[in-house]
């Protein structure tokens, strides 16, 4: 019989937020996979049907009209940017680029659920680091975890699913001390939804240590999930390798027209960010009002650590139209939507003990 290599077996399965269950009479809101609720803009809806209607020809591989607008958005090379099929690929093509067998790669837990798949996919080797109680990373924990065999450390800010973002100072002086032959990889996927003093300023960094990387999406704030794309940006060196290992003719040409529009539109996008981050707020206040306490939510999500009581709450949300994502035995991670969402969800948490 063929076998697969044996760590293939080893690989966790990826679990997607589920869709709302329809309840009769009720509206259902899917809060479980940290989407954007708003449709696409018209502008860039028109230009990805305009770019649909040459589906017969492959994509542009070099992906030029994509590097170009964020080389001027950012203020970065081109030959500083890899795109790849949602930022998710990105991890890939690092860690096929950089991990073999037996490489150790650091990252914190619970934190993103694709790391480990990845990384076992890699036939690396994770090693979680605990979040704090308050769903922090541990930066003193996850330097202290880096030994001759680590090649990549994951930071994820926001977290995904705990919420809290990591400040500026405390990953410059976390990147001074990794060694300069261990990528320091810094997922931002949630980037444009941090309110706080001092956020990360990822292309400071990257100027500072050329082993740093940051992985961007269209995903989340630019409402482009289903499209799937995203970018690193690194030096020359490390996204040249990130390019070389990709799959030939991976993003879309849907995806690229998609992409350029929605930076083409971002002020119109960002907007829509604000309110999402307002209605954050909104969410939060009644959060605590309900008697509740969430890790600082910095992302588009907030989660609860509710431990055995994970699947009854999930039941519960779930029968009443709002579908959240659990992860079994430890808490729920939901996604910041629609006002009604978040007015049925606060009403639901006033009839529910806390945690
Ligand atoms: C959603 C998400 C991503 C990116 O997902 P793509 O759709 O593949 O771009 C990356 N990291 C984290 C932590 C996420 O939550």
């Amino acid at each position: 019989m063929v076998e697969p290599l044996p760590h293939v077996r080893d690989i966790p399965p990826y679990v997607p937020g589920k869709p709302a269950v329809p309840q009769p009479g009720l509206t259902t809101f899917k809060l479980s996979s940290n989407e954007n609720p708003y449709p696409p803009l018209p502008g860039v809806l028109a230009t990805a049907q305009q770019a649909a209607e040459a589906m017969n020809r492959y994509p542009d591989m070099g992906c030029v009209a994509l590097y170009d607008a964020l080389a001027t958005r950012l203020g970065v090379g081109t030959d500083e940017l890899a795109a790849g099929t949602g930022s998710v690929a990105l991890i890939y093509h690092l860690l096929s680029a950089y991990c073999g067998i037996g490489d150790e790669v650091v990252h914190a837990w619970r934190s993103f659920e694709a790391y480990p798949i990845a990384i076992t996919a890699a036939g690396a080797t994770g090693v979680k680091v605990p979040v704090t109680a308050d769903g922090r990373h541990d930066l003193s924990a996850m330097a202290a975890a880096i030994t001759d065999r680590t090649r990549a450390v994951l930071l994820c800010t926001p977290n995904n699913p705990t919420g809290p973002a990591l400040g500026h100072a405390e990953v410059a002086t976390f990147v001074a001390g990794v060694p300069d032959d261990v990528l320091v990889v810094v997922d931002e996927a949630y980037l444009e939804f941090v309110r706080m003093a001092d956020p990360v300023d990822g292309l400071a960094l990257l100027r500072g240590h050329p082993n740093v990387v940051l992985l961007r999406t269209f995903s989340k704030a630019y409402g482009l999930a289903g499209l799937r794309v995203g970018y690193a940006v690194a030096t020359p060196e490390v996204a040249g390798a990130l390019r070389a290992v990709a799959l030939p003719f991976g993003v879309s040409s849907v995806a690229q027209a998609a992409a350029v529009a929605s930076l083409a539109h971002e002020e119109d996008l960002m907007a829509r960010v604000d309110a999402l981050v307002e209605e954050r707020d909104r969410l939060v206040a009644g959060i605590t009002d309900a008697g509740w306490t969430v890790p600082e939510p910095q992302g588009n999500f907030v989660w609860f650590d509710l431990g055995e009581r994970t699947a009854d709450l999930a039941a519960t949300f779930g029968d009443a139209g709002l579908a959240v994502r659990p992860f079994a035995g430890e808490g729920l991670r939901i996604s910041v939507g629609e006002p009604e969402a978040t007015d049925r969800l606060v009403a639901l948490l006033r009839t529910t003990p806390p945690a």
